[in-house]
């Protein structure tokens, strides 16, 4: 495991800290150890979000001072290839001088107005238009949120309301963001810290989601046997990629879409990572099980363009239940903000074919780099895809179908590998369990740099010891 850089600062006295003013005269490189000590003083775990503390990985998270393209320098003006992509938004890469151009004209003219705005009618149009296959798109009408939480939330609400029925099917290992009821068995931050569920959710919220084993049509088919008439939606990731990456085996998608329609049930397609990341459609529109029959989608990530936006769009027959219309509620005092729309916008309309031709051959090579450190280094691995994403199985010689195959990976094989990339540059998902996001800025310097740095962590990762069970 790396070391730590050397804390020499003074410790920081607590109300120092507590007025947020820095202790001791302020130093042009502030260490990432330091600011990561006063951070948890005040912030729990000194984070915003789990994943970004480096739990599952050890040492300090690189506070991130500023981004360019393919790069995030840190607190110690580190420069790092960057393979978070702020989980998913940068498409472009960071700072993107379109929709940097657009969040500054936008800001001049009024940060938030709490009243509809001619951008929001844009973006509604540019995802009609955009997800769209064989001359038709399941998005007749979008509204935006700010998270991908609340769009998943208010996917589910909108499909019980549709329904009348009570109960939500998800997958075991899909991420659905942190709605009370979707945190079951979920991926990303909750598989990194090895949660089975989140305490302060009821067991009677929890008992209204039923979790099955991904890929598994026996499994949904019986969930609908016993459960009949009561069942209002199954919710699931378009392609998983929030316990690493897991496609839909062939055939499956289109089995939730029959199953659930012959039993009056509603499809929610989470596309909040994938949407507008692994093809301009979205997995939607790449599904090598055709144009599907898909009740409501949510987007996230991309959407935004790093900006908080989020949205669900479907039929008409369903989204037009949503209030004013219908009784489902839903609001948010910043929903549709102007600078987020206009950072989505941008970066929508700068993400052409180009760009994911860009993104598709950049992750293909980054993936044969993988493979080939790791082969050399005699680890045996898997890799999985789902279009541009993809993710590495330590341990595994084919890639896992679902939560139970993807946990039996040599998870810590990860923690070296991890740290070896790091020391050389190069910043990767702190966790087994999220894909690498490349972007449209990572170019022949920055694949290169990946290229490098590989061997040798290839070579860690050999080198690391289970720990005793
Ligand atoms: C990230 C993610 C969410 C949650 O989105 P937030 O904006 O973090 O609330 C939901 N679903 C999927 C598939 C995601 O990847």
């Amino acid at each position: 495991m790396a070391a730590e850089p050397m804390n020499h600062s003074p410790q920081l006295s607590d109300d120092a800290a507590a007025e947020g003013a820095p202790a001791g005269p302020v130093e042009p490189f502030d260490g990432n150890a330091r600011l990561f000590e006063r951070a948890q003083r005040r912030i729990p775990g000194g984070v915003n979000s789990p994943v970004r503390a480096y739990r599952s990985v050890g040492g300090a998270p690189r506070f991130v001072r500023r981004a360019a393209g393919p790069y995030v320098y840190d607190a110690e003006d580190r420069e790092y290839v960057d393979l978070v992509a702020s989980w998913g938004p940068a498409l472009l890469g960071h700072g993107h001088p379109a929709a940097v151009d657009a969040v500054k004209a936008a800001a001049d003219r009024g940060l938030s107005f709490g009243a509809p705005t001619e951008g929001e009618i844009e973006l509604a149009e540019l995802v009609h238009d955009r997800v769209r296959r064989d001359g038709r798109t399941p998005i007749e009408r979008l509204r935006l949120v700010s998270t991908g939480t609340e769009a998943t939330m208010t996917a589910v609400r909108l499909a019980r309301g549709a329904t009348d029925r009570p109960l939500v099917v998800k997958f075991a290992g899909h991420y659905h963001g942190h709605s009370d009821g979707l945190l079951a068995d979920a991926g990303s931050g909750v598989a990194t810290l090895a949660l089975p569920a989140s305490a302060g959710v009821p067991a009677e919220i929890a008992a209204l989601t039923l979790v099955l084993p991904y890929n598994d049509e026996a499994a949904l088919r019986l969930a609908f046997e016993r459960h009949p008439g009561r069942i209002a939606a199954v919710i699931t990731e378009s392609a998983a990629a929030n316990m690493g990456v897991v496609a839909p085996l062939p055939g499956f998608n289109r089995f939730i879409v029959d199953t659930a329609h012959a039993n009056g049930a509603l499809v929610i397609f989470d596309e909040v990572l994938t949407g507008f990341r692994v093809h301009a459609g979205g997995w939607w529109a790449l599904d090598p099980d055709g144009a599907l029959d898909v009740d409501l989608l949510t987007y996230g990530k991309v959407i935004g363009g790093g900006l908080p936006l989020a949205a669900l769009g479907g039929r008409a027959s369903v989204m037009d239940l949503l209030a004013p219309l219908g009784p489902v509620y839903q609001a948010g005092t910043l929903s549709g903000n102007p600078l987020a729309v206009a950072a989505g916008l941008a970066t929508l309309r700068a993400a052409d074919d180009e760009v994911y031709s860009r993104v598709d051959a950049a992750s293909q090579r980054v993936q044969a780099a993988v493979t080939s450190a790791l082969t050399e280094a005699g680890v045996a691995h898997s890799i999985s895809r789902a279009g541009n994403l993809f993710s590495i199985g330590f341990g595994l010689t084919e890639a896992p179908r679902d939560y139970d195959e993807v946990r039996a990976q040599e998870a810590w094989r990860h923690p070296a590998f991890f740290h070896a990339m790091l020391d050389a540059g190069v910043s990767l998902p702190p966790s087994v369990y999220e894909a690498w996001f490349l972007t449209a800025a990572h170019d022949d310097a920055a694949l290169s740099r990946i290229e490098e740095a590989l061997p040798a962590a290839a070579r860690a990762a050999a080198e690391a010891t289970s720990p005793p069970s």
